[in-house]
Protein backbone atom coordinates (compact mmCIF):
# COMPACT_ATOMS: atom_id res chain seq x y z
CA UNK A 1 0.00 0.00 0.00
CA UNK A 2 0.97 3.58 -0.83
CA UNK A 3 1.48 5.17 2.37
CA UNK A 4 3.32 1.98 4.34
CA UNK A 5 7.25 2.08 4.55
CA UNK A 6 8.11 -1.26 3.21
CA UNK A 7 9.81 -0.05 0.33
CA UNK A 8 11.98 2.45 1.97
CA UNK A 9 15.76 1.36 1.74
CA UNK A 10 17.53 0.44 5.82
CA UNK A 11 19.40 3.71 5.30
CA UNK A 12 16.13 5.87 5.25
CA UNK A 13 14.70 3.47 7.38
CA UNK A 14 16.78 4.91 9.96
CA UNK A 15 15.74 8.28 9.14
CA UNK A 16 11.62 7.22 9.05
CA UNK A 17 12.94 6.21 13.26
CA UNK A 18 15.07 9.26 14.42
CA UNK A 19 11.73 11.35 13.10
CA UNK A 20 9.50 9.40 15.05
CA UNK A 21 7.92 11.05 18.24
CA UNK A 22 8.44 9.22 21.62
CA UNK A 23 6.27 10.71 24.02
CA UNK A 24 2.77 12.36 24.36
CA UNK A 25 4.56 16.00 24.18
CA UNK A 26 6.45 14.98 20.52
CA UNK A 27 3.27 14.30 18.99
CA UNK A 28 1.68 17.12 17.77
CA UNK A 29 -2.04 17.22 16.42
CA UNK A 30 -5.15 14.70 16.82
CA UNK A 31 -5.63 16.42 20.26
CA UNK A 32 -9.05 15.07 21.66
CA UNK A 33 -6.91 11.54 21.28
CA UNK A 34 -4.30 12.07 23.12
CA UNK A 35 -5.82 13.97 25.69
CA UNK A 36 -8.33 10.95 26.31
CA UNK A 37 -5.48 8.59 26.48
CA UNK A 38 -3.60 10.41 28.67
CA UNK A 39 -6.54 9.89 31.42
CA UNK A 40 -6.37 6.17 30.41
CA UNK A 41 -2.83 5.46 30.75
CA UNK A 42 -2.06 7.54 33.65
CA UNK A 43 -5.26 5.85 35.76
CA UNK A 44 -4.06 2.86 34.93
CA UNK A 45 -0.29 3.23 35.87
CA UNK A 46 -1.98 4.21 39.20
CA UNK A 47 -4.36 1.72 39.90
CA UNK A 48 -1.41 -0.79 38.52
CA UNK A 49 -3.57 -2.01 36.17
CA UNK A 50 -3.14 -3.28 32.29
CA UNK A 51 -4.20 -0.24 30.44
CA UNK A 52 -7.63 -1.60 28.46
CA UNK A 53 -7.32 -2.87 24.67
CA UNK A 54 -7.00 0.31 22.38
CA UNK A 55 -8.40 0.19 18.65
CA UNK A 56 -6.67 3.37 16.78
CA UNK A 57 -8.18 3.47 13.57
CA UNK A 58 -7.82 5.35 10.80
CA UNK A 59 -6.11 6.00 7.24
CA UNK A 60 -2.55 5.15 6.67
CA UNK A 61 0.68 7.72 7.62
CA UNK A 62 -1.07 8.91 10.24
CA UNK A 63 0.55 8.15 13.55
CA UNK A 64 -0.96 4.67 14.83
CA UNK A 65 2.29 2.95 14.98
CA UNK A 66 4.09 6.14 16.09
CA UNK A 67 1.05 5.94 19.13
CA UNK A 68 1.14 2.57 20.45
CA UNK A 69 4.80 3.14 20.60
CA UNK A 70 4.05 6.20 22.81
CA UNK A 71 1.41 5.09 24.96
CA UNK A 72 4.34 1.97 25.70
CA UNK A 73 6.79 3.79 26.62
CA UNK A 74 4.19 6.10 28.71
CA UNK A 75 3.07 3.15 30.25
CA UNK A 76 6.80 2.16 30.95
CA UNK A 77 6.29 -1.43 29.23
CA UNK A 78 7.72 -2.89 26.26
CA UNK A 79 5.77 -3.43 23.14
CA UNK A 80 5.79 -6.28 20.53
CA UNK A 81 4.77 -5.59 17.43
CA UNK A 82 3.53 -8.04 14.57
CA UNK A 83 0.51 -7.65 12.21
CA UNK A 84 -2.64 -9.28 11.06
CA UNK A 85 -1.30 -11.27 8.13
CA UNK A 86 1.74 -12.42 9.92
CA UNK A 87 -0.07 -14.45 12.32
CA UNK A 88 -1.03 -17.22 10.38
CA UNK A 89 -2.00 -20.24 13.51
CA UNK A 90 -2.66 -19.87 17.07
CA UNK A 91 0.33 -20.82 18.03
CA UNK A 92 1.80 -18.23 16.49
CA UNK A 93 -0.18 -15.44 18.73
CA UNK A 94 0.11 -17.92 21.76
CA UNK A 95 4.02 -17.57 21.63
CA UNK A 96 3.64 -13.42 21.43
CA UNK A 97 1.32 -13.77 24.15
CA UNK A 98 2.72 -15.96 26.35
CA UNK A 99 6.21 -14.20 26.33
CA UNK A 100 4.87 -10.77 27.06
CA UNK A 101 5.88 -9.20 31.14
CA UNK A 102 2.79 -7.63 32.96
CA UNK A 103 1.38 -4.53 31.08
CA UNK A 104 3.35 -4.86 28.54
CA UNK A 105 1.38 -3.80 24.78
CA UNK A 106 1.12 -6.26 22.11
CA UNK A 107 0.57 -4.02 18.84
CA UNK A 108 -1.41 -5.69 16.21
CA UNK A 109 -1.19 -3.96 12.70
CA UNK A 110 -3.63 -4.44 10.19
CA UNK A 111 -6.32 -6.05 12.45
CA UNK A 112 -8.88 -6.12 10.56
CA UNK A 113 -6.63 -8.85 8.20
CA UNK A 114 -6.30 -11.58 11.06
CA UNK A 115 -7.58 -15.10 10.32
CA UNK A 116 -10.95 -15.81 11.78
CA UNK A 117 -9.21 -19.04 13.92
CA UNK A 118 -6.31 -17.00 15.00
CA UNK A 119 -9.04 -14.17 15.99
CA UNK A 120 -11.34 -16.02 17.95
CA UNK A 121 -8.21 -17.21 19.91
CA UNK A 122 -7.47 -13.69 20.78
CA UNK A 123 -11.15 -13.26 22.73
CA UNK A 124 -10.54 -15.17 25.60
CA UNK A 125 -6.96 -13.91 25.83
CA UNK A 126 -8.38 -10.04 25.80
CA UNK A 127 -11.07 -11.07 28.08
CA UNK A 128 -9.41 -12.72 30.76
CA UNK A 129 -6.13 -12.78 29.93
CA UNK A 130 -6.36 -16.57 29.73
CA UNK A 131 -5.71 -18.98 26.17
CA UNK A 132 -6.16 -22.69 25.65
CA UNK A 133 -3.03 -24.38 24.41
CA UNK A 134 -3.71 -27.71 22.62
CA UNK A 135 -1.43 -30.45 23.86
CA UNK A 136 -0.62 -33.34 21.69
CA UNK A 137 -2.48 -34.39 18.48
CA UNK A 138 -4.62 -37.43 17.71
CA UNK A 139 -6.10 -39.45 20.39
CA UNK A 140 -4.01 -38.13 23.29
CA UNK A 141 -4.62 -34.07 22.14
CA UNK A 142 -6.01 -32.32 25.21
CA UNK A 143 -6.22 -28.80 26.08
CA UNK A 144 -4.69 -26.73 29.05
CA UNK A 145 -5.67 -23.63 30.36
CA UNK A 146 -2.91 -20.86 30.89
CA UNK A 147 -3.17 -17.71 32.44
CA UNK A 148 -1.32 -14.78 31.08
CA UNK A 149 0.14 -11.29 32.50
CA UNK A 150 -2.06 -8.61 32.14
CA UNK A 151 -1.42 -7.06 28.99
CA UNK A 152 -2.99 -4.09 26.41
CA UNK A 153 -3.64 -5.41 22.87
CA UNK A 154 -3.64 -2.11 20.90
CA UNK A 155 -5.20 -2.79 17.41
CA UNK A 156 -4.40 -0.75 14.39
CA UNK A 157 -6.62 -0.66 11.46
CA UNK A 158 -7.45 1.33 8.44
CA UNK A 159 -10.63 -0.40 7.91
CA UNK A 160 -12.29 -0.22 11.33
CA UNK A 161 -16.14 -1.11 9.47
CA UNK A 162 -14.31 -4.42 8.28
CA UNK A 163 -13.91 -5.60 12.29
CA UNK A 164 -16.04 -8.40 13.25
CA UNK A 165 -18.32 -7.43 15.92
CA UNK A 166 -17.40 -9.95 18.88
CA UNK A 167 -13.56 -8.51 18.14
CA UNK A 168 -14.75 -5.07 18.42
CA UNK A 169 -16.51 -5.23 21.65
CA UNK A 170 -12.94 -6.48 23.46
CA UNK A 171 -11.86 -3.15 22.95
CA UNK A 172 -12.50 -0.72 25.58
CA UNK A 173 -11.19 2.41 23.85
CA UNK A 174 -11.73 3.41 20.39
CA UNK A 175 -9.48 5.68 18.80
CA UNK A 176 -9.79 7.69 15.26
CA UNK A 177 -7.01 9.25 13.94
CA UNK A 178 -8.27 12.28 11.60
CA UNK A 179 -5.77 14.19 8.85
CA UNK A 180 -3.61 16.78 9.77
CA UNK A 181 -4.10 20.26 8.70
CA UNK A 182 -1.41 21.95 6.78
CA UNK A 183 -0.20 24.40 9.67
CA UNK A 184 0.12 21.32 11.82
CA UNK A 185 1.65 19.28 9.14
CA UNK A 186 4.16 22.33 8.58
CA UNK A 187 5.30 21.93 12.12
CA UNK A 188 5.93 18.08 12.14
CA UNK A 189 8.09 19.02 8.32
CA UNK A 190 9.86 21.85 10.67
CA UNK A 191 10.77 19.43 13.26
CA UNK A 192 11.51 16.83 10.93
CA UNK A 193 14.15 19.26 9.53
CA UNK A 194 15.59 20.17 13.04
CA UNK A 195 16.17 16.56 13.34
CA UNK A 196 17.94 15.90 9.74
CA UNK A 197 19.61 19.50 10.71
CA UNK A 198 17.88 20.81 7.10
CA UNK A 199 17.28 24.21 7.22
CA UNK A 200 14.00 25.26 5.55
CA UNK A 201 12.00 28.43 4.94
CA UNK A 202 8.69 28.88 6.78
CA UNK A 203 7.08 28.82 3.02
CA UNK A 204 9.13 26.19 2.13
CA UNK A 205 7.76 23.89 4.99
CA UNK A 206 3.92 25.22 4.47
CA UNK A 207 4.83 24.00 0.54
CA UNK A 208 5.34 20.42 1.27
CA UNK A 209 2.58 20.47 4.41
CA UNK A 210 0.01 21.82 1.81
CA UNK A 211 0.32 19.28 -0.78
CA UNK A 212 0.87 16.16 1.66
CA UNK A 213 -2.35 14.96 1.91
CA UNK A 214 -2.62 15.72 5.25
CA UNK A 215 -0.60 12.98 6.26
CA UNK A 216 2.91 13.25 8.55
CA UNK A 217 4.49 10.21 6.44
CA UNK A 218 4.11 11.48 3.12
CA UNK A 219 4.48 15.25 4.63
CA UNK A 220 8.19 13.31 5.55
CA UNK A 221 8.86 11.11 2.52
CA UNK A 222 8.72 15.02 0.18
CA UNK A 223 11.02 16.79 2.90
CA UNK A 224 13.21 13.59 2.55
CA UNK A 225 13.13 14.28 -1.31
CA UNK A 226 13.10 18.36 -1.23
CA UNK A 227 16.13 17.86 0.90
CA UNK A 228 17.85 15.96 -1.92
CA UNK A 229 17.04 18.64 -4.02
CA UNK A 230 18.10 21.41 -1.97
CA UNK A 231 21.49 19.82 -2.18
CA UNK A 232 22.12 18.63 -5.56
CA UNK A 233 20.43 22.15 -6.59
CA UNK A 234 20.28 24.17 -4.40
CA UNK A 235 22.97 25.51 -1.35
CA UNK A 236 21.34 22.56 0.74
CA UNK A 237 18.26 25.03 2.07
CA UNK A 238 14.95 24.24 1.15
CA UNK A 239 13.03 27.22 0.14
CA UNK A 240 9.41 27.40 -1.23
CA UNK A 241 11.32 27.44 -5.02
CA UNK A 242 13.14 24.49 -4.20
CA UNK A 243 9.86 22.66 -2.78
CA UNK A 244 7.86 23.27 -5.65
CA UNK A 245 10.88 21.88 -8.08
CA UNK A 246 10.89 18.63 -5.89
CA UNK A 247 6.93 18.53 -5.53
CA UNK A 248 6.92 19.20 -9.57
CA UNK A 249 10.06 16.31 -10.08
CA UNK A 250 7.50 13.72 -7.57
CA UNK A 251 4.48 14.41 -10.19
CA UNK A 252 2.54 15.86 -6.76
CA UNK A 253 -0.09 18.66 -8.01
CA UNK A 254 -0.65 21.85 -6.67
CA UNK A 255 -3.64 20.49 -4.67
CA UNK A 256 -1.35 17.85 -3.08
CA UNK A 257 -2.84 14.84 -5.75
CA UNK A 258 -0.81 12.82 -7.36
CA UNK A 259 -0.78 10.46 -10.48
CA UNK A 260 -3.16 8.00 -9.10
CA UNK A 261 -5.35 10.83 -7.45
CA UNK A 262 -5.75 12.08 -11.04
CA UNK A 263 -6.06 8.89 -13.22
CA UNK A 264 -9.06 7.95 -10.67
CA UNK A 265 -10.82 11.11 -11.08
CA UNK A 266 -10.15 11.25 -14.91
CA UNK A 267 -10.95 7.97 -15.33
CA UNK A 268 -14.50 8.61 -13.67
CA UNK A 269 -14.83 11.45 -15.92
CA UNK A 270 -13.99 10.53 -19.31
CA UNK A 271 -14.59 6.64 -19.39
CA UNK A 272 -17.93 6.56 -16.89
CA UNK A 273 -19.25 10.30 -17.76
CA UNK A 274 -18.78 11.44 -14.31
CA UNK A 275 -20.16 8.39 -12.44
CA UNK A 276 -22.09 7.06 -10.73
CA UNK A 277 -19.76 3.79 -10.88
CA UNK A 278 -18.51 0.90 -8.69
CA UNK A 279 -15.28 0.80 -7.14
CA UNK A 280 -14.02 -2.43 -8.65
CA UNK A 281 -14.74 -0.83 -12.31
CA UNK A 282 -12.87 2.09 -11.46
CA UNK A 283 -10.04 -0.03 -9.84
CA UNK A 284 -9.60 -2.01 -12.90
CA UNK A 285 -10.26 0.70 -15.42
CA UNK A 286 -6.51 2.36 -13.37
CA UNK A 287 -5.38 -1.07 -12.96
CA UNK A 288 -4.79 -0.18 -8.94
CA UNK A 289 -6.43 -2.68 -6.44
CA UNK A 290 -9.87 -1.65 -5.48
CA UNK A 291 -8.49 -1.98 -1.65
CA UNK A 292 -6.07 0.33 -1.95
CA UNK A 293 -8.54 2.94 -3.24
CA UNK A 294 -10.49 2.18 -1.35
CA UNK A 295 -7.91 2.69 1.95
CA UNK A 296 -5.52 5.23 0.72
CA UNK A 297 -6.99 7.38 -2.36
CA UNK A 298 -10.34 7.71 -1.94
CA UNK A 299 -10.74 8.87 1.95
CA UNK A 300 -8.46 11.60 0.64
CA UNK A 301 -10.56 12.62 -2.32
CA UNK A 302 -13.90 12.63 -0.42
CA UNK A 303 -12.60 14.91 2.39
CA UNK A 304 -10.96 17.32 -0.35
CA UNK A 305 -14.68 17.28 -1.83
CA UNK A 306 -13.09 15.50 -5.10
CA UNK A 307 -15.15 12.67 -5.31
CA UNK A 308 -18.67 11.63 -3.57
CA UNK A 309 -19.70 8.39 -2.49
CA UNK A 310 -23.45 7.10 -3.47
CA UNK A 311 -25.44 4.31 -2.96
CA UNK A 312 -25.15 3.67 -6.93
CA UNK A 313 -21.14 4.00 -6.56
CA UNK A 314 -18.73 6.79 -6.80
CA UNK A 315 -19.62 10.43 -8.50
CA UNK A 316 -16.74 12.76 -9.45
CA UNK A 317 -17.68 16.51 -8.35
CA UNK A 318 -17.78 19.81 -9.73
CA UNK A 319 -14.66 20.77 -7.76
CA UNK A 320 -12.58 17.00 -9.68
CA UNK A 321 -14.02 18.90 -13.41
CA UNK A 322 -12.42 22.51 -12.05
CA UNK A 323 -9.23 20.67 -10.94
CA UNK A 324 -8.83 18.67 -14.57
CA UNK A 325 -10.14 21.59 -16.56
CA UNK A 326 -12.49 19.42 -17.70
CA UNK A 327 -16.19 21.16 -18.95
CA UNK A 328 -19.37 18.83 -17.42
CA UNK A 329 -21.37 17.61 -20.09
CA UNK A 330 -24.91 18.81 -18.81
CA UNK A 331 -23.39 22.20 -19.15
CA UNK A 332 -21.94 22.01 -22.93
CA UNK A 333 -25.51 20.40 -23.96
CA UNK A 334 -23.94 17.02 -25.11
P1 LIG B 1 0.40 4.55 10.70
O1 LIG B 1 0.80 3.49 11.68
O2 LIG B 1 -0.89 5.22 11.03
O3 LIG B 1 0.42 4.08 9.27
P2 LIG B 1 2.89 5.78 11.52
O4 LIG B 1 2.73 5.80 12.99
O5 LIG B 1 3.79 4.71 10.96
O6 LIG B 1 1.48 5.73 10.78
O7 LIG B 1 3.41 7.24 11.09
C1 LIG B 1 4.17 7.46 9.94
C2 LIG B 1 5.29 8.45 10.21
O8 LIG B 1 4.72 9.75 10.35
C3 LIG B 1 6.06 8.17 11.48
O9 LIG B 1 7.31 7.62 11.19
C4 LIG B 1 6.26 9.51 12.15
O10 LIG B 1 7.56 9.98 11.91
C5 LIG B 1 5.31 10.44 11.45
N1 LIG B 1 4.23 10.91 12.31
C6 LIG B 1 2.99 10.38 12.41
N2 LIG B 1 2.23 11.11 13.24
C7 LIG B 1 3.00 12.12 13.68
C8 LIG B 1 2.76 13.22 14.57
N3 LIG B 1 1.57 13.43 15.13
N4 LIG B 1 3.77 14.08 14.81
C9 LIG B 1 4.97 13.89 14.20
N5 LIG B 1 5.25 12.88 13.35
C10 LIG B 1 4.27 12.00 13.09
Amino acid sequence: LKGDNSSLSSAEKEIEKALRPLSFDDFAGQDKVLDNLKVFVTAAKQREEALDHVLLHGPPGLGKTTLSNIVANELKSNIKITSGPVLDKPSDLAGLLTNLQPYDVLFIDEIHRLNPIVEEYLYSAMEDYKIDILLDSGPNARSVQISLNPFTLIGATTRAGLLTSPLRARFGINCRLEYYDSALLSSIVKRSSHILGTNISEEGAFEIARRSRGTPRIANNFLRRTRDFAQVKGDGHITVEIAEMALAALDVDQNGLDEMDNRILSTIIEKFKGGPVGLSTIATACGEEAETIEEVYEPFLIKEGFLKRTSRGREATERAYVHLGIVPRYRTGE
